[in-house]
């Protein structure tokens, strides 16, 4: 059974490239009835607060991205992870290594100036076990000198490392923790993990971490590292080339639904499918699919992506959506009355809207109420000509059963009888009923607010 896992440090935010990363992981389990972890790297106490592990959690929530089991904290393993590092220590695979800061940076200094690498080669490695001093000391691993290491990857093929080259790493130190490295390969192993697919910054330590996997004579997972995700300019991606929190899509009005389809193609493909849904996805997510190149940000593309996801949601999922953007963003949640003049037009909004904001924007009308605060641009549709209009259809539509081909035919033949376009009756049905100069069908917005509210917009300004 396949086990994959999201292993971020909290940082404070899931940052875009990190939910891509455990997006994929996700889709690769989910996909094929697997398992998906996740695993929080707070070894760094003073950046591991509460908080900033909450902020990650909230990020994978948000997108939709849920986990088995509960978060498993790396801390919190780490009598685990000496205890592993005694064990390699007692089969040999491990030694004591009593060097001192001081003594390190002679050597390498004295290697420096000999024009020899300064790769660490430490005096104790090959020390009699039984005639040890007393004193501090780590413990390193007895990594092989001689040979390579291949790191057989699912996307990058195999990279090979000369042994010379990876020094003894330390796995534990000298006050008992565990490094990085000796812990992701320890929880990894214990979690049961089959596949670890993350970002290709963790390549040269997927050769280390597999030196380790070797001492303990533990099965090496799948890897695959993704190339790292680029700015529009083919760079690497930073707060210059815009947002790099998820959270900021989310407050940008992206469906999560959207931010995943979006995702997923950010570094794989599946020949020509850019729209698709999660339950695609799931059944086309595979290692090989990802590219070997850098993938671009692009936010026409998610663009383009959110408006599909948003004109393919149901009524029901776009008003969720809807209420979880404007709770993301302090926004009050819509009334009852608001829902309900909101829902006629959803289909013809959907249709066009390209993020959840743009969409409120043409759902302006639903929602505000009497007296409507009328914009510049609409005011000036509202001359005497113009309120005249206004009455006329009034007086025209008050007793009609509120059908859309009464409300079109009074307005077409008030039309007719002034000789004018029916643009030039819609203007100041707009300003009256929405306040705005840009707004649905003014059939529509009649037709969604009933008879009484319309009626009362209107008279509102025809007086
Ligand atoms: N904690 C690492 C990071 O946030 C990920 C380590 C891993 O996936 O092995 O970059």
């Amino acid at each position: 059974p396949v086990v994959t896992r999201f292993a971020p440090s909290p940082t404070g935010y899931l940052h875009i490239g990190g939910a891509r990363t455990a997006l994929f992981n996700w889709l690769y389990a989910r996909g094929r009835g697997g398992k998906f972890l996740l695993r929080i790297e707070d070894t760094d106490r003073a950046r591991s607060t509460p908080e900033a592990t909450e902020a990650i959690l909230q990020g994978l929530r948000w997108l939709g991205l849920d986990w088995d089991g509960e978060p498993v904290s790396q801390f919190e393993g780490r009598a685990r992870h000496a205890e592993v590092a005694r064990e390699m220590l007692a089969n040999g695979a491990a030694y004591k290594c009593f060097s001192t800061p001081e003594e390190i940076e002679e050597f390498r200094e004295k290697a420096r100036a000999e024009g020899r690498s300064t790769l660490f080669l430490s005096p104790w490695r090959d020390a009699d076990p039984a005639s040890l001093p007393d004193g501090s000391y780590v413990i390193r691993l007895k990594a092989p000198r001689t040979g390579q290491t291949i790191v057989h990857d699912a996307v990058q093929g195999d990279v090979t490392f000369g042994n010379e080259q990876l020094d003894d790493m330390v796995l534990l130190r000298s006050d008992g923790t565990p490094t990085y490295m000796h812990a992701v390969v320890v929880d990894d192993h214990d979690m049961g993990v089959t596949h670890i697919i993350r970002g290709d910054d963790h390549l040269t330590n997927a050769a280390r971490q597999i030196q380790i996997y070797d001492a303990m004579g533990w099965e090496i997972p799948v890897f695959a590292h993704i190339p790292l995700i680029h700015g529009p300019d083919g760079k690497k991606l930073s707060k210059r080339h815009g947002a790099v929190g998820l959270h900021e899509y989310a407050a940008m009005g992206y469906p999560a639904a959207a931010m995943r389809n979006y995702l997923a193609r950010l570094g794989w493909s599946h020949g020509d499918d850019e729209l698709f849904d999660d339950a695609q996805a799931m059944a086309w997510f595979d290692l090989g699919g990802i590219g070997k190149a850098p993938a671009r940000l692009d936010f026409k593309k998610l663009e383009h992506v959110s408006g599909h996801h948003i004109a393919q949601m149901s009524d029901a999922a776009l008003l969720a959506e809807l209420a979880a953007y404007l709770e993301a963003t302090g926004t009050p949640a819509l009334s009852e009355q608001q829902v309900a003049w909101l829902s006629p037009v959803l289909t013809a909004l959907k249709a066009k809207a390209k993020t959840l904001p743009a969409l409120l924007e043409q759902a302006h009308f639903a929602l505000i109420s009497r007296p409507v605060q009328i914009d510049e641009k609409a005011a000036a549709a509202l001359d005497s000509v113009s309120r005249g209009i206004l009455q006329e259809l009034t007086a025209a539509v008050q007793h009609a059963s509120w059908s859309r081909d009464e409300l079109e035919t009074a307005a077409k033949q008030i039309g007719e009888s002034r000789g004018l376009g029916l643009g030039k009756i819609a203007a100041p049905l707009r300003a009256a009923l929405a306040g705005r100069s840009s707004t649905p069908s003014v059939f529509d917005m009649m037709l969604a607010l009933g008879r009484d509210e319309t009626l009362a917009r209107l008279q509102d300004q025809a007086g």
